[in-house]
């Protein structure tokens, strides 16, 4: 923790350096001292400090002030820092006025000018305050704070991110939170103005940002965007298992390696609450905790990782490939790697956009669980990923409802999942169920499902759906360059020859890799890979095998 802060404030300048001066010789080693020269002066500097979290152990005000005097001070400034003990500075004749405000104002003690001497004046009074004020006081929380609203897709835009991104943060939801005094001290020391930007974010220096994108939040938080040096070995397209993956392997092999990822580094598999099937942990473990192990293991190596930062096109110049990121910048290198998986496929019903982020969601859930104690949940999906969501929210809210189109989950999902489903009694099952259309203004309230088996339209109150209905390649930034099948899933090796023939426009001795593309030094690996198996297990191994190719090929550039 910072060191506490002792606050004192008088219009009298010498008097103001007396004070300042004994306070530090005295005090200095463990407390930071502030002195102010005027009451309003003081408030707005105590309004800065509630901001950064920073801790005030004392208050000490002269009482004789024009404008203000120090009563009405120690007054004001209580409601921003209740916990500090106030005292006043009086001349003998004020002792009265000190004396009712002690009654009054709960001022905790006065001292009389001069205090000469302070070892006998000041000091032991003053011990006794901070001894109290040490043994009463609880930290407030020091890291970044953010403040929004639930329903608010910016607000839930950053709290994803943040927490995807393994950024400690406290969350603040000034709508429910609106009663609890600290919250409310807070928006007061932003002022109506400010607090009306939400979210904001506060970080612990006092830099605040109002209605901020990850990207700069990102910057403020230390992530790195932009590429350290413009030419690699091997750079990476995603973050996911096979991105980091061949990151991994392809560093520790000694190749100068970055990755470039859009959200967060884990992909698809930072979203999964708990991961069973990946060799090694018998009792599973969550996504984000892989991805974070993977990241550690990443950076350990070498390898740069920009993120949040995404790749919009690729050019070829001789040896080069030339990835153009979405901030203008470029990054150039020999070998290339798509490893940029899969999206959630949207739903198509009316009214489901505008509630993105305010109720409905695609994936994720991590972070929205917990808001959801105690609400009834509706999950739309009825593959692993669907039941994995169940399972989470299961945990929190009081029921969770699946909408599945099919008859039953054992078309869709893997028998451990649905034996863990079928246990769970507060997940219900609502099979042949299609959303059919969703309602609400400021966020979801309800939500229509067509009953395939009855064809009746039932309407039911809602305020989060989480969908998880499978998902699609996004690769239209390499439609011109590299071949894919008809939903825009990457062909490499085999899969580029017809009939034996090598691609258009092949020009090596060589058929293409194992894992390469129809351009020679692309390689393709991952769910976004055409015939992928889509498990976290192939696109790690799919990630490190693609590294060996990766060393013939540059053998030869
Ligand atoms: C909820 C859920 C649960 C799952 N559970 C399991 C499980 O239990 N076991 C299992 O084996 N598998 C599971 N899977 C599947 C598994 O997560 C995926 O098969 C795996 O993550 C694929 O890895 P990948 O690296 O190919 O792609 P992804 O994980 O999809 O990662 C691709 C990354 O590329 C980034 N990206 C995309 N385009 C760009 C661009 N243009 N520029 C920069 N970055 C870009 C994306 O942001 C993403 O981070 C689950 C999936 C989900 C969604």
């Amino acid at each position: 923790m910072p060191k506490p802060i002792l606050l004192t404030v008088d219009d009298d300048t010498d008097v103001l350096r007396a004070i300042e001066r004994d306070l530090r010789s005295h005090y200095g080693g463990q407390y930071r001292v502030l002195a102010s020269d005027s009451p309003q002066g003081a408030l707005d500097v105590l309004k800065q400090l509630k901001l950064r979290s920073d801790h005030v152990a004392l208050l000490l005000a002269d009482q004789r002030m024009p404008m203000k005097d120090g009563v009405q001070f120690l007054q004001e400034a209580r409601e921003i820092f209740p916990e500090a003990k106030r005292a006043l500075l009086t001349a003998y004749a004020d002792t009265n006025a000190a004396i009712s405000a002690i009654n009054e104002v709960g001022i905790n003690y006065f001292f009389l000018k001069p205090w000469d001497p302070p070892e006998e004046q000041l000091y032991p009074q003053l011990d006794d305050l901070l001894d109290d004020w040490r043994a009463s006081y609880r930290p407030a929380f020091e890291g970044i704070r953010l403040l929004g609203t639930r329903w608010s897709p910016r607000s839930y835009e950053l709290r994803d991110f943040l927490a995807r991104n393994h950024v400690p943060y406290q969350w603040l939801d000034v709508e429910l939170t609106a009663n609890d005094p600290e919250t409310k001290r807070l928006l007061d020391a932003l002022g109506p103005e400010q607090a009306a930007n939400l979210p904001i974010v506060l970080f612990p220096d006092g830099t605040k940002l109002f209605e901020s994108a990850p990207a700069e939040v990102a910057q403020k938080v230390g992530l790195r965007t932009r590429a350290q040096t413009d030419f690699y070995d091997l750079a990476i397209v995603g973050g996911g298992p096979a991105g980091l993956a061949a990151a991994v392997y392809g560093a520790s092999e000694g190749l100068h390696t970055v990755i470039v990822e859009r959200e967060a580094p884990g992909g698809q598999a930072g979203m999964s609450s708990r991961i069973e099937n990946y060799l090694g942990f018998p009792t599973g473990l969550s996504g984000g905790d892989l991805a974070r192990r993977a990241v550690v293991q990443a950076q350990r190596f070498g390898v740069e990782i920009l993120s949040p930062q995404e790749a919009v096109a690729v050019r070829i110049e001789g040896p080069y490939r030339i990835v153009k990121l979405a901030d203008g910048s470029e990054i150039s290198c020999h070998a290339l790697m798509i490893a940029s998986g899969v999206q959630w496929r949207r739903l198509g019903a009316p009214g489901i956009d505008k509630l993105q982020g305010a109720g409905v969601y695609y994936g994720g859930g991590a972070t929205e669980a917990i808001t959801c104690k105690g609400e009834t949940v509706y999950v739309v999906g009825g593959a692993n990923s669907a039941g994995q969501a169940a399972m989470n929210f299961a945990r929190y809210a009081e029921r969770v409802v699946m909408l599945v189109r099919g008859e039953s989950l054992s078309q869709t999902m893997s028998q451990y999942l649905i034996d863990q489903v079928q246990h769970t009694p507060n997940i219900q099952l609502w099979a042949n169920a299609s959303v059919a259309e969703v309602q609400g203004e400021q966020h979801l309230e309800a939500i229509s499902v067509l009953c395939s088996d009855t064809n009746k339209m039932e309407h039911v109150p809602a305020t989060s759906m989480f969908i998880f209905i499978g998902a699609t390649p996004r690769t239209d930034w390499l439609a011109n360059l590299v071949e894919r099948d008809d939903h825009g899933f990457i062909l490499t090796g085999p899969d580029l020859l017809w009939d034996g023939d090598r691609p258009k426009g092949w020009t090596l001795d060589r058929d293409p890799f194992l894992l390469e593309t129809n351009v020679p030094g692309i390689f393709a690996v991952g769910d976004v890979r055409h015939g992928s198996v889509k498990r976290v297990a192939s696109g790690v191994g799919e990630g490190s095998v693609a590294v060996q190719f990766i060393h013939q090929y540059l053998s030869k550039v």
